[in-house]
């Protein structure tokens, strides 16, 4: 017989808004279940020829970037509300989730040792579930991987949750979908993560991430604002709206909507104090959505905008639609409209065709636009996309290195500069996290701020004199909390 999960999950506080209890404390044990020492309850017996432990444990192990963060702490949220404990081992868990990237060969490389590393695990309890999901299955991949990797129970292409949840259901003899209500996650950070666009519709020629996370599909506004008024009373004070091409956002939808609504929407969320929204395509970034970063409120003045080359040829091979001058003048309104703005860009070199003279040209947009963060990563050819089928990789590795590290140089030197400028200057940041004995904070352009204080000031905003600046981060003095 199934446990009852969802009225029995609900009475104890395991699951999110959606559910109704109607179940009474009562009936638990009419129905065969028992309830162990965390208040948890489970079929004992169902629990038994699994072979887990009560409350069964999971582990999670995430590579790669915001939107897999994100998709973890949404699934950890579903394994709470069935009544899950997390483990920090994978030698103590019975529910091993590994989220994988292969974006770049390096995270792929990876992700594959990490599954080979527990091979001998796997092997020594058979009773343990080992699922990996993420962009490293995509569609129609499972045989493959199966083959590969014989001894993983369950592969998830990204946000595909349900075949793990059945699997677990399953075995626990548990209706989990009565049991799990909002993803939302159930311990947010002070600064959170919020998807609101899935997907994308781009095919950049190197990338393989609308092989693996389909075409864009947006969240309504409605959704997304009932999950962060549903975080701020755990502590959450600032969201970062996540997409692939979050400046999309609404596209796909029939009425006109845009990010710039959302962001309004999202303004007048009580107990949020900041919105930043994460990764922008040129191709999209309205003048709409600029006017909406300078005129509302709690929108940081940061804008992460990938150029990926400074030059016109190998823009085009990579399929990006749009020319340097264009990215350009984009910058150009950005900072007219929003002239405290800070700028991030992402880079790669070495993309096939890439010529000295190419090369130059990225020096140069560094050096013009004086971005306040760059992520340089070096091409590596993923299987299964159109530069991989049709561009020959004719760059030595060597001297994608040595592009790599030249930019990377060249950056380090603009961040010192523009951080310098922030010294014996004020600034309002929101303290998120206590690292090697000291507060950590960011200003609203992002700026990383230590600062000394024997007080709790997690989730505060305080305003801080700054003392000392390098290339990563700044040094602050509490003024006033
Ligand atoms: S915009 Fe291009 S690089 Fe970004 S996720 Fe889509 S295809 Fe990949």
């Amino acid at each position: 017989m199934r446990a009852p999960a969802k009225r029995l999950a609900r009475v104890i506080g395991l699951v999110g808004s959606n559910p109704t209890p109607s179940a009474t404390l009562g009936s638990r044990r009419d129905r065969g279940t028992v309830m162990d020492t965390t208040q948890t309850l489970f079929n004992l017996s169902a629990l038994e020829s699994a072979g887990w432990q009560s409350p069964p444990r999971y582990y999670t192990w995430t590579v790669g970037c915001q939107m897999n963060k994100a998709d973890t702490e949404r699934l950890e949220s579903a394994f709470s509300q069935m009544g899950f404990l997390p483990t920090t081992s994978p030698t103590t868990a019975d529910v091993i989730v590994l989220n994988s990237c292969v974006v770049r060969q390096s995270a792929e490389d990876k992700v594959v040792g990490t599954i080979t590393s527990l091979k001998p695990l796997k092997k020594a309890n058979p009773t343990t579930v080992l699922a990996v999901m993420g962009c490293m299955v995509g569609p129609n991949q499972e045989r493959q991987l199966r083959e590969k990797f014989p001894y993983v129970d369950v592969f998830m292409q990204p946000q595909q949750y349900k075949p793990l949840l059945d699997l677990l259901g399953e075995r626990l003899d548990m209706d989990w979908e009565g049991c799990v209500g909002t993803l939302a996650p159930l311990n947010p950070q002070v600064t959170t993560y919020v998807p609101i666009i899935h997907g994308c519709d781009e095919m950049c020629s190197f990338c393989i991430i609308p092989y693996k996370r389909g075409r864009e599909v947006s969240r309504t506004i409605d959704d997304i604002v009932a999950e962060i008024e549903h975080l701020v009373p755990k502590g959450v004070r600032e969201v970062t709206l996540l997409g692939q091409t979050v400046d999309a956002y609404g596209n796909d939808f029939s009425a006109k909507t845009d990010l710039a609504d959302l962001l309004e929407a999202v303004n007048d969320i009580n107990g949020i104090d900041r919105i930043r929204f994460l990764t922008s395509h040129p191709n999209y970034m309205s003048k709409r959505i600029i006017e909406a970063v300078a005129s509302l409120s709690k929108v940081c003045e940061h804008i992460n905008i990938p150029i990926q080359a400074g030059s016109d040829s190998v823009l085009a091979r990579m399929r990006r639609p749009y020319s340097v001058e264009k990215y350009l003048s984009i910058i150009e309104t950005i900072r007219e409209t929003v002239p405290s703005v800070s700028l991030s860009t992402d880079i790669i070199v070495g993309f096939p065709g890439e010529s000295d003279a190419d090369f130059e040209g990225t020096v140069r947009v560094l050096e013009e636009v004086r971005f306040d963060k760059v992520h340089t990563a070096a091409y590596s050819p993923r299987p299964g996309t159109i530069a991989w089928r049709k561009i020959p990789d004719d760059v030595p590795a060597e001297q994608k290195q040595l592009r790599k590290h030249f930019l990377e140089d060249l950056q380090q030197g603009i961040n010192a500069d523009i951080n310098d400028r922030y010294t014996g200057k004020s600034y309002q940041i929101l303290i998120e996290g206590h690292e090697r004995g000291r507060w950590k904070g960011r200003t609203r352009t992002d700026k990383i701020v230590f600062v000394d204080s024997d007080t709790d000031l997690l989730g505060k905003l305080v305003t801080v004199d700054i003392q000392a600046s390098g290339p990563w981060s700044l040094q602050g003095t509490l003024v006033r909390q």
